[in-house]
């Protein structure tokens, strides 16, 4: 059983404005954010860094954010800006402020 562990959500997903770089087909590219999050006793904890994907609907190539060509990199890093976190991605450590806070005032 792991208690600490990594999980990663699917948080944005769009159409790249760019050809696909393998077989240069329009509009085939879909780009996809995902938040990495730490969860501690399966209770989300601490948000962990974005990764991407794109992904060709006509070729079937994907790429990750590190290996994507310029072009793509830059639509994967405006979509990843406009993406927020999801705040309950912070619950388990405004749960743990709340326990302090609970035992401090109970003392
Ligand atoms: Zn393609």
């Amino acid at each position: 059983m792991y208690i600490i562990g990594h999980k990663s959500i699917l948080l944005a997903k769009e159409m790249a404005q760019e050809k696909c770089p393998n077989c240069a087909s329009n509009h085939s590219v879909e780009i996809e954010v995902f938040q990495k999050y730490v969860h501690f006793f399966y209770i989300p904890y601490l948000p962990a860094g974005k990764t991407g994907v794109s992904y060709c609907s006509n070729c079937h190539q994907a790429l990750l954010d590190k290996d994507m060509p310029a072009n793509l990199k830059e639509d994967y890093q405006q979509l990843k800006a406009k993406t927020k976190i999801p705040i309950w991605m912070f619950s388990g450590m405004v749960l743990m402020i709340l326990l302090i806070i609970y035992q401090q005032n109970h003392q």
